[in-house]
């Protein structure tokens, strides 16, 4: 049996659950789907879809979680196309740099629409956080927990039938799902492919001294209450022939600042993190094997802009950048000691990929990727670094 896809080199580990024939794999096969759907009877379909949505503006037509990536951008724009009244709800992972707070402000502010931040306890966040590293050698479990449930608690709160999401990881990644399906939000879907399977009770105890009522927002509302209120949650990934670098590149328009990264040629996705494609990406590659940038090179190989040759040569390179990791362990107020035990311990492995002089050197120190086709450097711009990184909370918005 094939342990990578053939075409993608995705590997049949993949969390989400992979199939692998001879030929390629089920994420392969189902992004055909692509080139095969008439989109313009989908979009005819969205529309009557979000026509039953469609008020007088007395109030919020829909909710539309966030973080300030580009692809909140672009789902945003379809969303006020739409004739929409969205509500806006981003929830603080503190871990965005400044130009991931530039980017959200610009979000809103560009776009004129009304939002909340929710900024949870970060006390109660930085303890879950620090269990979830224990536990699971995953630092992004609580803000997710967070961005799946929030936005569900506003929309039932406040009435809003609608929430709409950009794509659906799962049928782009994997293709656990067809198209045609039109797969919607659902608690199932959330604990199996945003959670990995982790639900909120099992980063809490053992160390973690969190009150279970502080929790929340942490946990998905009940099902039967949402269902009784008829709320619904779609992807637009469904609907929309969905092109992260083509769409990314296209929503520069509004404002949205891009981000370098050593980890990724991709500059839009994630951008203004200050842990994406540092220790977020090396605990990816301690979990389940592989990096962030396996991930854009499957999606770019299924879009035709690079060969499955080339495939393998840039994520050569990629596979070898270093990250810097040590800020997020300030960030948590780590002891150096914890720090260098941690390494030690848990990341004994990975050693040649933590970066441990200044980030600046590193980078400067890494090969220069000259392999990039044209293909996508054609979809890259000019792109900026982080001047600062862990901003906690945002500046504000003047006006
Ligand atoms: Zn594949």
């Amino acid at each position: 049996m094939l342990s990578n896809c053939p075409k993608c080199h995705y590997p049949l580990n993949h969390p989400f659950g992979l199939i692998i024939n001879e030929k390629e794999c089920s994420g392969c096969l189902t992004h055909k789907e692509k080139d095969q759907i008439d989109w313009s009877i989908k979009a005819e379909e969205l529309d009557i879809i979000l026509a039953k949505f469609k008020k007088q503006h007395s109030q919020y037509d829909c909710v539309v979680p966030v973080v300030g990536d580009a692809e909140d951008y672009f789902t945003l724009s379809k969303v006020l196309a739409a004739g929409l009244s969205p509500l806006v709800v981003c929830v603080n992972d503190y871990f965005k740099n400044d130009i991931g707070w530039h980017n959200f402000h610009n979000l809103i502010t560009y776009f004129d629409v009304d939002s909340f931040v929710f900024n949870p306890d970060i006390r109660v966040y930085k303890d879950l956080v620090r269990s979830s590293l224990r536990k699971f050698d995953h630092i992004m479990l609580p803000f997710l927990q967070l961005h799946t449930a929030f936005p569900v608690h506003v929309a039932f709160e406040r009435k809003i039938p609608l929430i709409i999401w950009g794509q659906n990881q799962a049928v782009e990644q994997v293709g656990k799902f067809s198209h045609y399906d039109a797969v919607e939000m659902s608690r199932w879907s959330r604990r199996e492919h945003d959670l990995f399977n982790v639900e909120t009770e099992q980063l809490i105890g053992n160390g973690a001294q969190v009150d279970i009522r502080n929790l929340n927002y942490y946990h998905y509302p009940d099902i039967k209450l949402l269902s009784h209120r008829g709320i619904q949650g779609l992807y637009l990934s469904n609907y929309i022939r969905w092109d992260p670098l083509a769409q990314n590149k296209d929503i520069l328009k509004y404002g949205f600042i891009p981000e370098a990264n050593m980890s990724s040629f991709d500059i839009y996705e994630r951008a203004g993190s200050s842990v994406y494609y540092h220790f977020h990406d090396l605990l990816k590659l301690k979990r389940v094997g592989y990096q962030k940038i396996h991930d854009h090179i499957a999606r770019e190989i299924r879009h035709g802009r690079i060969t499955s040759d080339e495939g393998i040569k840039i994520s050569t390179i990629y596979n070898h950048r270093k990250k810097n990791i040590k800020p997020f362990f300030d960030w948590l107020g780590v002891t150096k000691t914890g720090y260098e035990w941690f390494k030690l311990h848990r990341l004994s492995e990975y050693q040649h990929l933590i970066c441990e002089s200044s980030y600046v050197e590193c980078e400067n120190k890494s090969n220069n990727l000259e392999v990039l086709p044209p293909r996508i450097s054609e979809m890259l711009a000019p792109s900026k670094r982080a001047e600062k990184s862990f901003v906690v909370y945002g500046k504000g918005v003047s006006i």
